[in-house]
């Protein structure tokens, strides 16, 4: 018998073959628990090489990716929740292989709290401006426990970390 990952109710074979249950990493999930996984999500990343983000989520249960990009579900699935007591934490994610890690911070989304040196010339680009930089970038918003402050995780290939900080101060 099958159960579904979030809710735990059994899913039918009619379910499955009306695709109103999928499959996911770990088991089966009903459509309507997917999308709820998914709508508050542990993390929300993007990836880049010059042109459009791609856009991955990752839930407490399943992985979305809407597009083909190999080091962003690497860097979704790295990521895990950290906690720093019984009641507060953060979820966190590692450096695709032969990646780097150049910007690791959290921010006030709600008065802008933590915006600034390095944190506020990439939100002034990346955000504001929309510029994306030629090399493959990943940003990456972690929830934390904080309901007004979310993390932030930027990336680059290992090889292109002085090109970073060149874009950024350019
Ligand atoms: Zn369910």
């Amino acid at each position: 018998m099958t159960k579904c990952l979030a809710c735990e109710e059994t899913i039918t074979k009619v379910e499955k073959e009306n695709w109103d249950a999928v499959e996911a990493k770990d088991g089966w999930i009903h459509q309507g628990c997917r999308d709820d996984d998914l709508a508050e999500p542990a993390v929300q990343a993007f990836y880049s090489e010059g042109g459009e983000d791609i856009i991955g989520v990752k839930g407490s249960y399943c992985t979305d990716i809407y597009d083909y990009a190999p080091e962003l579900e690497e860097y979704l699935d790295s990521v895990n929740w950290k906690s720093s007591d019984g009641w507060h934490g953060c979820y966190e994610g590692k450096a695709p292989q032969g990646w780097e890690n150049v910007i690791d911070t959290w921010f006030c989304g709600f008065d802008g709290h933590n915006i600034e040196g390095l944190t506020e010339k990439f939100h002034e680009k990346w955000s504001e401006n929309k510029e994306r930089p030629e090399f493959p970038l990943i940003v990456a918003f972690p929830r934390t426990s904080n309901l007004f402050s979310t993390g932030l995780e930027v990336y680059v290939p290992t090889d292109n970390v002085e090109d970073f900080t060149a874009w950024l101060e350019a």
